[in-house]
């Protein structure tokens, strides 16, 4: 380049190296996908770790209170990186951030420049100061930020999120984790309000995305050659019902069976987005993306239609996961979940009968608000009566403004702990059982990932031998299969058969060659 034209050059070293510390579901991890790709589409380059950024953005998870001090832990590394760099800057995203606690914010994360809830991410880039003619930041052309009243609080809604998702996904700035993996979300918030749990006050109530843009959205990722799609929401299986009444749907009625009614008519739903996913094929009839998942359903939505679709559509994959949360009634009903055990009991019933082989996972609290010795017994009869693939289990944190933070937290906290235990335990052999029936069986795995198994993994006290297993991937009904092999296997569909199987994971060979893509 001519010497000239060097004070024309605006230089790299001028704009932050940014990394974004994400925490919690995967709804932040597509969101930090946003994030990450509106900062480079604005000309910051990524750093690869905290310790070298300029600027940290931190996705908080709220969940329980372990995941909130996980990130007040890091305070004082922050403090001194910011000290030793006077111009590193730290923003505080996701559900830590809620409308109704900014005022205690500065005091609870003192390193932290810049709180922005979730419905305020896409406003990253502006916000920085850092939007160019060419980089506006997505908030250009799109409506202020609304209100609504969640119980006896205030929350951000998620009005504006399915336009700045459009947008997004129209410019190409989505810095997507993996090429051939998409989370795709469909739905915004949540309008359960169980009583435990705080994501009603962060992500506020529900927003469905317009169909039309959400299949856009999926053609555009099999087009890019991406073989596994997961939609994802809070409450994906609530989809359509806050969309407007279309003629295309007419025939469409309320389906619900269990819970508050909606009408629906004429409203798009789950089963019909599933649907329509599933019809992009391919000039031979393949469906376009082999792979379709979704988390997390909720009990309440998963109606026939919805089931029918599971069952019908070739490209939805053998695994749901549905939270059940308890296996005792009162306890139920004291959560706010509007089932009880035996109604749930029958959905898993309807799905395997219409599925055979469906891998069931699902969410347990332990120590909820007056929980008795019997009703955690009650949850471990459930465990073993469903035979649950996997099972994620967390033992009850209050979280201040939620309707349980009201009722007594009176399960001690070694008391929960020693459930929490106990509940894995009996998991842990339910889940390794189940695997074993996978020995001598074959399995089509998308590998995913190039790396060795934990011996935690394998059921084994020491780690396996370096070098023996180098790829994982999942095989349609959701379970880790480790298998020998190198990185070119990445990205695609391998046959597997299965020798060995942990309680966590399986392992086992290739069969033939690769399945072209
Ligand atoms: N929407 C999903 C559903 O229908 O359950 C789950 C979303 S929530 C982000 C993920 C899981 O966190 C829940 O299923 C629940 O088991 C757990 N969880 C939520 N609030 C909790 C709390 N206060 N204490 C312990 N676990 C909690
Ligand atoms: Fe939280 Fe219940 Fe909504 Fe799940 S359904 S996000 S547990 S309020």
């Amino acid at each position: 380049m001519g010497a000239e034209l060097a004070e024309y050059v605006i230089g790299p070293e001028s704009l932050p190296r940014f990394f974004i510390w994400t925490l919690g579901c995967q709804m932040n991890h597509s969101d930090s996908e946003e994030m990450a790709g509106a900062l480079l589409a604005a000309g910051c380059a990524e750093s690869g770790s905290l310790e070298d950024a300029d600027l940290v953005v931190i996705n908080s998870c709220a969940i329980r209170e372990a995941a909130e001090q996980k990130v007040i832990g890091r305070m004082g590394q922050l403090a001194s990186l910011k000290r030793a760099r006077p111009g590193t800057r730290v923003v505080l995203t996701g559900c830590a951030v809620r409308e109704d606690n900014r005022p205690a914010l500065a005091k609870r994360y003192p390193a932290v420049d810049l709180f922005l809830r979730p419905d305020e991410e896409p406003e990253l880039v502006a916000r920085l100061g850092l939007a160019t003619p060419t980089a506006p930041g997505l908030m250009a052309g799109h409506a202020p930020p609304t209100l609504a009243r969640v119980g006896r609080s205030v929350a951000a809604t998620a009005d504006r999120l399915p336009g700045t998702r459009a947008s997004a996904v129209a410019g190409g700035t989505i810095r997507r984790e993996s090429q051939w993996e998409a989370w795709v979300p469909v739905i915004y918030g949540c309008d359960k309000t169980c009583t435990y749990c705080i994501v009603p006050f962060s992500r506020g109530p529900e927003r469905s995305r317009p169909f039309d843009d959400i299949l856009a959205e999926c053609r555009a990722l099999a087009w890019a050659g991406v073989h596994n799609v997961t939609l994802i929401g809070q409450n994906v299986n609530s989809y359509g019902h806050d969309r407007p009444p279309e003629e295309r749907f007419a025939d469409l009625a309320g389906g619900r069976t269990l819970g508050r009614r909606i009408d629906t008519t004429g409203r798009p739903d789950f089963a019909a987005l599933l649907r329509a996913i599933d019809a992009l094929r391919l000039e031979g009839g393949e469906p376009a993306i082999p792979r379709l998942r979704f988390v997390t359903s909720h009990p309440w939505d998963l109606t026939d239609r919805l089931i029918d679709a599971i069952a019908e559509c070739p490209s939805v994959c053998e695994h749901l996961h549905l939270p059940v949360q308890s296996g005792d009634d009162a306890v139920l009903h004291r959560m706010g979940r509007q089932y009880s055990a035996e109604a749930y009991l029958h959905l898993v019933e309807r799905l395997r009968a219409a599925v055979p082989g469906i891998a069931l996972s699902t969410d347990v609290i332990v120590g909820f608000s007056g929980e008795s010795e019997r009703q955690f017994e009650a949850s471990l009869k459930l465990l073993r009566a469903v035979r649950y693939d996997q099972v994620f289990a967390a033992a009850y944190s209050v979280r201040p403004g939620t309707p349980a933070a009201r009722l007594p937290d009176d399960v001690p906290p070694g008391e929960k702990r020693r459930r929490l235990n106990a509940l894995l335990e009996l998991q842990e052999g339910i889940g390794w059982e189940l695997n074993r029936a996978w020995v001598g069986r074959r399995t089509e795995v998308l590998v995913d990932r190039a790396d060795q198994p934990s011996a935690h993994d394998l059921g084994e006290t020491r780690p396996p031998a370096r070098g023996v297993v180098r790829v994982s991937g999942r095989n349609r009904e959701n379970k880790l299969v480790h298998l020998d092999g190198g990185p070119e296997l990445l990205g695609r569909f391998v046959d597997v058969r299965i020798e060995r199987a942990g309680p966590y994971s399986l392992q086992g060979s290739q069969v033939g060659s690769t399945i072209p893509e």
